[in-house]
């Protein structure tokens, strides 16, 4: 689960980072309204918590700027106890919920677990495109009676593509996604695992497709009957 972290109180964003890695959270700090919203902007994060007050943008330009942008990643706002109208204005921008500082550790998670869950399509976890569905329970990839199972990369290109159905996702956004935000990989292997992902669902005899757009990244279609 990647976890975007906006927060500017060094001591705040220390303490959260620690417990969000023992909760397994992949987690990408930033102090900086700006570079948050732009971290934000790549939609690549299953979560994000954003402080308000924060240098160059505040926690509700980011979250109003992105959602303009078509970013759907859940967003939790932080709010001092003084700022007493910020939870209208925090879910009035795009924010999907808010917590007020201070706060505790199991009421953040409590949160955070919540949030997560509204990205699942459907009750038992499967997530449905076209004519396949996959299982983040068990890797499996099924189209009607032929199912295989996905490596752990294939599972997570997969499933962003599903949940970014309709957008052209670009290698950019991919590399960010799968492999994080400061790695280094090379785009090269975003393109070696899209044939991987692709191979499986021609195994499975899915007419759903991995379709390149030429210059500008992938997206999912449901191919012809
Ligand atoms: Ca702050």
């Amino acid at each position: 689960m990647r976890l975007l972290l906006v927060e500017d109180e060094k001591r705040m964003a220390q303490a959260l980072c620690e417990i969000l890695h023992q909760e397994k959270y992949d987690v990408d700090h930033f102090a900086d309204g700006l570079e948050g919203l732009l971290a934000l902007e790549t939609n690549t994060y299953d979560l994000a918590i954003l402080d308000v007050m924060l240098p160059h943008k505040n926690g509700f330009q980011i979250a109003r700027e992105a959602r303009k942008k078509g970013v759907r990643t859940p967003i939790l706002m932080l709010t001092a106890k003084s700022e007493l109208d910020d939870k209208v204005t925090g879910l009035d921008c795009g924010a999907d919920d808010y917590l007020t500082k201070p706060f505790m550790t199991r009421e953040l998670l409590a949160r955070l677990r919540a949030l997560s869950r509204r990205n699942i399509n459907t009750p038992d976890g499967a997530l449905t495109f076209g004519d396949v569905s996959l299982s983040k329970e068990t890797s499996l990839l099924r189209c009607g009676e032929n199912s295989v199972r996905l490596s752990e990369k294939e599972l997570r290109i997969l499933e962003y593509l599903i949940a970014n159905q309709g957008q052209i996702l670009s290698r950019e956004q991919l590399a960010v996604k799968i492999w994080g935000y400061n790695s280094d990989t090379e785009y090269n292997n975003v393109e070696v695992y899209m044939s991987f992902v692709r191979k499986k669902l021609s195994f499975v005899g899915a007419k759903t497709e991995i379709k390149a757009v030429r210059g500008i990244g992938y997206e999912l279609r449901e191919g012809h009957v």
